[in-house]
């Protein structure tokens, strides 16, 4: 499931997406050298291991958070929530805010709502300048979920919505 997300963004991320995330200035810690495609960045999450899933629970109960980046859990840089909209067609829908009627309209539980999750973590795995710490406030993740459709729709786009 997420090596199938994270391939698809990896074959086809549109050119305003990629240029968007690798404006991020984490590099490759293997190389010591900023990142050249995001096809790069798949192979070191994948050959190094550094992403995956769990249940993951929130202090709000009514809150579902899809995914996190550097939270520490399992010793992965990037992971997914089983509960979260990547996986569970019951999950919440994600919001935004200029264009919060575009990212509500993504399914929870399609190759699109994957993608978008996988974008917005990509976005913080790579730091990209603007991006916003928001693992505790919708707001800030609202306005992060705006700058990921902004500059990725086409990619999202180009998955099914179901
Ligand atoms: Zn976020």
């Amino acid at each position: 499931m997420l090596t199938g997300l994270l391939d698809f963004v990896a074959k086809n991320v549109d050119s305003d997406c990629s240029k968007w995330l690798l404006t991020g200035t984490s590099g490759n810690p293997l190389t010591n050298q900023p990142f050249e495609s995001i096809a790069e960045v798949a192979d070191l999450l994948y050959g190094q291991n550094m992403i995956g899933y769990a249940v993951v629970f929130g202090s709000d109960p009514k809150a579902v958070n899809n995914a996190s980046t550097g939270s520490g859990v399992g010793g992965f840089a990037i992971v997914f929530n089983l509960r979260g909209s990547t996986f569970e067609r019951g999950a919440p829908r994600s919001s935004g805010d200029t264009f919060n009627r575009q990212i509500t309209n993504i399914n929870p539980g399609s190759q699109r709502a994957g993608l978008f999750t996988m974008i917005h973590e990509l976005a913080h795995f790579l730091n990209v300048p603007g991006f916003r710490s928001d693992a505790n406030s919708r707001s800030a993740g609202n306005l992060n979920n705006d700058d990921v459709w902004k500059n990725c729709q086409k990619t999202i786009g180009a998955g099914k919505n179901r």
